[in-house]
């Protein structure tokens, strides 16, 4: 498995948007992304949820995709995910790119819970509650990767990590995000050997949970992995 990280802040500080690529599929298209993927031209793109620093750059990320490449773009999100991206492209687009957009863009709704294979990448999905009205989509590559940000957890939550070898998980303040503390516990408990935090801006002192785990550490912007 490939993976390539673009990002790790959130959408409060100076890193760019937590996104990243796992074998050619892109995570998020937050407005710092389109710069970073010009020359990874993904033709898969999966929405975690619909914030601005998630979905901010889709309409650039988009319109890429109908100029630049012959293939269709697929996106991937729930249904307020693909209808404020919908709204998006709809809003900021003229005819002519509209026009394109219509036929290059394959939009697809994703449930509660669920699997679809992308070539020949397994990815399981669940939601989580972030905020609000929101809940995120997290992901799980293979059996053997996660990728989970912007979600608040409870230790009840471990089930989906157990089997796993990596993950990407939100380490930030509590109320919609999920903190180091809790993180180590849910983790501990699905016995994962890896754990890297994204979705962050300053780090805690992550060495009171590191003893439990393999690597247990923030993940830095550029960082690329093959598992
Ligand atoms: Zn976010
Ligand atoms: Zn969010």
């Amino acid at each position: 498995m490939d993976i390539k990280i673009w990002g790790v802040g959130s959408g409060l500080c100076e890193r760019k948007n937590t996104s990243a690529q796992i074998n050619g599929i892109q995570i998020d298209a937050g407005p710092s992304v389109y710069q970073d993927i010009l020359n990874h031209f993904p033709e898969h793109l999966l929405i975690t949820h619909p914030h601005g620093d998630h979905i901010g750059g889709i309409w650039h990320v988009a319109l890429f995709a109908g100029f630049k490449s012959p293939k269709p773009l697929h996106i991937y999100g729930s249904s307020l995910s693909i209808e404020r991206i919908k709204h998006i492209i709809r809003e900021q687009s003229d005819h002519e790119a509209y026009q394109v957009l219509q036929q290059k863009l394959h939009y697809h709704i994703l449930p509660e819970k669920g699997s679809i294979t992308i070539n020949n990448t397994k990815i399981d999905f669940e939601t989580r509650h972030h905020i609000a009205e929101i809940h995120t989509h997290i992901f799980k590559f293979n059996d053997k990767v996660v990728w989970a940000t912007d979600i608040h957890e409870t230790e009840e939550d471990f089930p989906f990590y157990q089997g796993t070898d990596l993950v990407f998980h939100v380490m930030y303040r509590g109320k919609a995000h999920t903190t180091p503390e809790m993180v180590a516990r849910i983790m501990k408990r699905a016995h994962v050997p890896r754990v890297l935090g994204i979705h962050y801006c300053d780090k805690k002192d992550l060495t009171p949970y590191a003893k439990d785990f393999q690597e247990f550490r923030y993940a830095e912007e550029g960082e690329s992995f093959h598992l």
